[in-house]
């Protein structure tokens, strides 16, 4: 049987060993932590919470991935209806802003449409990047007023410098009646493209992959320091050295390119132009149930340390002690636009006072619990370097044959799901190269 090796244990690489499993093949998934999981991974604490890296909820479309993430949970999980919405300068707004400026003030919603309507009598000329984009589909008030402000905090840097190829269902574009119908009525119909989601009732998201677990041999506290190509063999940082027939990674880019034994010197470069944003996840347990009638909150003003805030307790009550409430807050960094300025830690504090000033901590909460999570890698950032760099990665990787596969591996905005379907394909295509060997 020729060894398979799977690099990295999120959703990716279980993805890929599910595929292999089911052409009978056990392949072993190595992993640099001492838990599965990946970005998926769950962890519980002493006093009571279960928290995920970061927000994560379940809202694919594919019929199938469902029924296997419900089987993992054998059913058990919840289901929900997402309720999302902003904070921006004191006012909080139904998602998406643009269909419901009936909760901004009346000056902001005139010039919003007075340009919309203004922007749609314009030929648009070439879009270049993601700030044309924003003004051509919004208007300039609006476009400079939410997204604009928003991608600086998360995206970490200016919409000018970012591309459109990322955008597809994520950024709702709405048409000149929908805004004029959500700035005069509060019932505009829901526009989100995630509608309804699923989490498991215990365990946190990291249940999903439950079921997976027994598909492969997973060897923890396996950090990969070396692959080479040539002898087919990996080195990890624990001394051990193991041989393989055939590989498929979910490393980071930036992180295994310059592992590979022999790598020319312009394919390291390129990969050192990939940019990702990083995130330190700030929780922060108090004890009252209901402190945001929200799944997710966008906040936009660029004082307030956080760009999104999750409600965990929303996700499965069971996250929580009783009594109790999560409020998970993301704050985004990147070495090449917004270096992290601080030890993650230091968030806590200013989280905290953020979470008070905006209101959903109250004088009379207690904060039982805090912690900070920082995720060195977090969203590919669509800098205007990203497609060229990514194509000379690719390119050299599929030369000596180690398929890629999950968000750090395709380096795209991809969704748990998603990924779990590259390490699906990563998987044929490894199959297909052992097919090829074999028969040759
Ligand atoms: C803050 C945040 C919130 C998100 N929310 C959602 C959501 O609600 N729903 C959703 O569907 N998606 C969400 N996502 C996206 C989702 O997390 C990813 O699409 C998915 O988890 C990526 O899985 P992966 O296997 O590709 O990568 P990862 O989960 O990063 O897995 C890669 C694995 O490789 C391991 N590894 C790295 N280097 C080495 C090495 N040298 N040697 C060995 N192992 C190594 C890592 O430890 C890791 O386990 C969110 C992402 C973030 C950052």
């Amino acid at each position: 049987m020729p060894k398979f090796a799977i690099l990295g244990s999120g959703m990716a690489g279980f993805g890929a060993a599910h595929r292999l499993h089911a052409e009978g093949i056990r392949p072993t998934l190595y992993e640099m932590k001492s838990h599965h999981g990946g970005h998926t991974a769950s962890h519980r604490f002493a006093e009571g919470f279960v928290l995920d890296e970061g927000p994560h909820i379940s809202f694919t479309k594919n019929e199938r991935l469902k029924d296997l993430f419900a089987e993992s949970v054998e059913q058990e999980y919840e289901e929900s209806q997402a309720r999302v919405n902003n904070y921006w300068r004191g006012h909080w707004i139904d998602h998406p802003a643009q269909c419901n400026l009936h909760g901004v003030p009346d000056d902001l919603k005139v010039q919003i449409i007075c340009d919309l309507a203004k922007q749609q009598q314009k030929e648009t000329g070439e879009i270049e990047n993601y700030e044309q984009w924003l003004r051509a589909s919004f208007g300039d008030t609006f476009a400079e007023t939410f997204p604009m402000e928003y991608t600086k905090k998360y995206h970490t840097t200016a919409a000018c410098n970012l591309s459109t190829d990322w955008i597809g269902p994520r950024v709702y574009q709405a048409s000149l009646e929908e805004v004029v119908r959500g700035a005069v009525s509060a019932n505009a119909p829901g526009v989100h493209y995630i509608t309804q989601f699923r989490y498991p009732k215990q365990g946190g998201f990291v249940s999903f992959l439950k079921s997976f677990l027994e598909q492969a041999d997973l060897k923890l506290e396996h950090k990969l320091k070396r692959l080479d190509p040539r002898l087919k063999t990996l080195t990890f940082e624990n001394g051990v050295t193991e041989s393989y027939e055939h590989v498929a990674s979910s490393i980071p880019l930036p992180e295994l390119v310059p592992m590979i034994e022999g790598v020319p010197r312009e394919v390291v470069e390129a990969a050192q132009k990939l940019a990702c944003s990083e995130v330190v996840v700030v929780s922060v347990g108090i004890d009252r149930p209901d402190p945001l009638d929200a799944h997710w909150s966008y906040f936009y003003d660029a004082d307030i340390c956080f760009t999104r805030l999750s409600t965990p307790h929303l996700q499965s009550r069971e996250n929580v002690p009783a009594g109790h409430a999560c409020l998970m807050a993301e704050c985004y960094y990147s070495d090449k636009y917004r270096p992290l300025d601080c030890q993650p830690s230091d968030c806590i504090e200013r989280v905290v006072a953020d979470l008070r000033r905006v209101g959903v901590i109250r004088p009379e909460d207690n904060v039982v619990f805090t912690t900070a999570m920082h995720l060195k890698y977090a969203n590919v950032i669509f800098d205007l370097d990203r497609a060229k760099a990514l194509e000379i990665v690719h390119g050299f990787l599929e030369e000596i044959k180690v398929a890629y596969c999950g968000r750090y591996g395709m380096w795209a905005y991809i969704w748990t799901d998603q990924s779990f379907l590259s390490g699906e394909k990563a998987a044929e295509q490894i199959l297909q190269h052992a097919g090829t060997s074999a028969s040759s």
